[in-house]
């Protein structure tokens, strides 16, 4: 499964780092890395981080798609 934040909108509030740590890591105030392609075993958890993300930055699967265009 594949998923994008839309780095323009994420504001390093971190709520994904703590739902979903193997796979958001935050460097400095704003800088967040991740893996775009998630491991099965992170799915759920990243989809309770995109659920959490307070400005819907994070994409997954169908919507990571259209966002990329
Ligand atoms: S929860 Fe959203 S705003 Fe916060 S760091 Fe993650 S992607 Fe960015």
């Amino acid at each position: 499964m594949r998923m994008v934040v839309d780095l323009t909108r994420c504001q390093g509030y971190a709520q994904c780092v703590f739902l979903a740590p193997e796979v958001f890591e935050l460097h400095g105030d704003e800088a967040l890395l991740y893996d775009p392609t998630i491991p099965d075993d992170q799915l759920e958890r990243v989809r309770q981080a995109a659920a959490a993300c307070p400005v819907q930055a994070i994409l997954v699967g169908e919507e990571a798609s259209i966002g990329a265009r």
